[in-house]
């Protein structure tokens, strides 16, 4: 996901190239205004944080971008491209280490596990994603 400060910073295409580039696929995108219900639904293991109410307060602060990937390895390289949590110890080549300083700025979400992925995916695409086949392009990707 694209949090507001990425979107309003215009970063939406420079992410979505990152993993393009990289060779994942593309199984849904939108762009959401969330209730305070729906971030506090998708952060609900954080609630007793004490980060908790600003980090809130920032998802809400304009629309974000979700996005659902595909692809080998999809949870543990995605998170490795988006960098650490927190931004300056994020190495340059991730987003997080190139775009931000701070934490509570810190531009985009990834899930952490594919459990968490499985329940994000249902909370923000109840619906569903678009399931396709990449025919020439997955010989020239994947061995
Ligand atoms: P992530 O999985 O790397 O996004 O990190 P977490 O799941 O631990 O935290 C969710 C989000 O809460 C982070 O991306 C930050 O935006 C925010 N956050 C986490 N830790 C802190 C903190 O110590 N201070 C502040 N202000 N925000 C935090
Ligand atoms: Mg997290």
């Amino acid at each position: 996901m694209v949090k507001p400060d990425g979107v309003e910073r215009g970063l939406v295409g420079e992410i979505i190239k990152r993993f393009e580039l990289k060779g994942y696929q593309l199984l849904a995108i939108q762009l959401f205004k969330p209730t305070r219900e729906h971030l506090q639904e998708h952060y609900k293991d954080l609630k007793e944080k004490p980060f908790f109410p600003p980090l809130i307060e920032y998802m809400l602060s304009g629309p974000v971008v979700g996005m659902v990937w595909q692809g080998r390895e999809m949870v543990k390289v995605g998170r490795r491209m988006l960098g650490e949590t927190n931004p300056l110890n994020s190495n340059p080549g991730t987003i997080r280490g190139d775009f931000c300083i701070e934490t509570g700025r810190n531009l985009c979400h990834g899930s952490d596990s594919v459990e968490s992925a499985e329940r994000e995916i249902a909370l923000w695409f109840p619906s569903g994603v678009i399931q396709w086949e990449r025919t020439k392009i997955q010989k020239l990707i994947y061995e």
